[in-house]
């Protein structure tokens, strides 16, 4: 039980880094914009561009705050195998996220065994994703939270709650052609 909640909420912070990504990361910002929300595009543009970046090019960022939430469990004693789980999935996230855009003969066995039984995410399930306007299948551990989420709009009910108390509002993303134009190249 503790295992599965580990593995979820690492699958929900990934949904929700993914979310705010999408949705406040602006190509003009200074230094995110580059850094983040020209990467985010170029992937609703081209899915497969990023899954040549080895682990460390994909993870390291992943892997700094992974390291950061480790640290801060040692000072406060909260060091426990849960703790090691989600920090372990989390910082994976984006490998996982590669794996959903790879066919099985890329993936190799073990990991298209995980995909197969449903404990990795799918490339069906990640590919609802990048249909319509992308705002929606925002994990990318697992096929086990996005439905629930979507089902009740989640990440819809956050950016309402965010353009009432501050007014900031979630930016158009440029891949989805505005009414009768066509998508940009
Ligand atoms: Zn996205
Ligand atoms: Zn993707």
């Amino acid at each position: 039980m503790l295992g599965t909640t580990a593995v979820l909420a690492a699958d929900l912070a990934s949904g929700a880094v993914h979310w705010a990504e999408d949705a406040y990361a602006r190509s003009d910002t200074p230094v995110i914009g580059k850094l983040i929300a020209n990467a985010n595009i170029e992937h609703h543009v081209r899915p497969r561009a990023f899954v040549t970046r080895g682990w460390l090019e994909s993870s390291w960022d992943l892997l700094l705050v992974g390291a950061v939430i480790l640290g801060a469990a040692a000072c406060f004693d909260l060091l426990s195998w849960p703790v090691w789980l989600f920090v372990a999935c989390a910082v994976n996230a984006n490998q996982i996220h590669k794996w959903s855009h790879q066919n099985a003969q890329e993936n190799g066995r073990i990991v298209t065994f995980l995909q197969t039984r449903k404990v990795l995410q799918t490339q069906r399930h990640h590919a609802n994703h990048h249909r319509g306007m992308k705002d929606t299948h925002y994990c990318s551990i697992t096929n086990v939270l996005n439905p629930v989420l979507d089902e009740f709009g989640f990440w819809r009910g956050l950016e309402r709650l965010i353009e009432k108390t501050i007014g900031m509002r979630r930016r158009p993303d440029p891949t989805v052609p505005m009414k009768g134009q066509p998508v940009p190249a």
